[in-house]
């Protein structure tokens, strides 16, 4: 599978737009490219049975599973609003992640 495109990065915070956290929003924990998913915190929370190991005891613990990253929208922090991303090439040529509804660099 190609590597996608993804339009958020660790440490953004996103909003969720489909499924069952849907309008929850948290923070990008990891980003998979090469499957164009997220890990958000506290998003798609999956019980995980883990087995005993010298540091912890066996038991259920609770995680963030990977969500595709086309149903989540990144939060821009200049506006604080769910905003699609765009990209702005132009002062140094330097790729830069800018805000489609304010229009002030993300990054
Ligand atoms: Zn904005």
């Amino acid at each position: 599978m190609a590597v996608r495109k993804v339009h958020v990065k660790k440490g953004d915070t996103v909003r969720v737009i489909a499924g069952e956290d849907r309008g929850r929003t948290g923070k990008v924990l990891r980003v998979i490219p090469a499957k164009g998913r997220v890990i958000v915190e506290g998003i798609n929370m999956v019980k995980k049975h883990q087995r005993a190991t010298r540091q912890m005891e066996a038991g259920i613990v609770e995680q963030p599973a990977p969500i595709d990253s086309s149903n989540v929208m990144l939060i821009c922090p200049s506006c604080n609003q769910a905003a699609r991303v765009g990209v702005d090439r132009s002062g140094d040529g330097k790729a830069v992640r800018v805000c489609k509804r304010c229009g002030k660099p993300i990054d």
